[in-house]
């Protein structure tokens, strides 16, 4: 059976996430309620701006399912946005921004902005470019948050190569959940989107 993966429905980049997933060969649905979520075997949460989805997880009554879903071990990736609302804590946020703390890390949004909004750079990503032949990953970063502070469970994934960013964490992953600060979705570069959905399936094989 066709693994089905969910993206999170409630505002941003949500038609570019279910192209790259359909171009994995998974089917790709949007979730916007809580039936759909209990119909998908991973879920991607997109970028776009956190403080306003995490107001709509709350008026779609979502947080608290989707909260009990990650708990119960759904696979899960949050880019940009998306990992925000996955950390345990948040830095430069609204008071009574939630999160859903799936992921033991310390994000800070807006973390790049002192020095420059939006930015592209190549990286190494561990799992995707360090296989033999392997192109580094294009990342663009919009906005973005980066991973101030990462628990012990957490693996580190990639870094910002050099420049005034250079060491900061921009991709982990604990257990099934994965989160990058930049955006996969915007470059025509699956293998962040592939590298989630094996995760989502050897999650259904175990
Ligand atoms: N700065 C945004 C936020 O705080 C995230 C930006 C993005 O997802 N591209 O939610």
């Amino acid at each position: 059976m066709t693994a089905v993966v969910g993206v999170l429905a409630l505002q941003g980049d949500v038609r570019e996430h279910v192209d790259a997933l359909t171009a994995c060969g998974v089917r790709a649905v949007p979730v916007r309620r809580e039936s759909e979520l209990h119909a998908v075997d991973g879920l991607v949460i997109p970028g776009g701006e956190s403080t306003t989805m995490s107001k709509l997880l709350g008026v779609f009554e979502l947080d608290d399912p989707l909260r009990q879903a990650l708990r119960d071990g759904l696979p899960a990736y949050g880019s940009c946005a998306g990992m925000i609302l996955l950390a345990s804590r948040i830095l430069d946020t609204r008071a009574d921004a939630r999160h859903l703390d799936a992921l033991d890390v310390t994000v800070r949004r807006n973390a790049f902005g002192r020095q420059v909004e939006s930015f592209e750079t190549d990286l190494d990503f561990a799992g995707i470019t360090d296989e033999p032949g392997a192109d580094p990953l294009r990342a663009v970063f919009i906005r973005a948050p980066w991973v101030e502070e990462a628990g012990p469970d957490t693996t580190i994934l990639a870094t910002v190569p050099a420049g005034p960013a250079a060491g900061r964490i921009v991709a982990v992953r604990q257990n099934g959940v994965l989160a990058t600060s930049f955006h996969p979705e915007v470059t025509g570069d699956l293998r962040v989107h592939q590298y989630f959905v094996d995760m989502v399936k050897e999650g259904r094989a175990s």
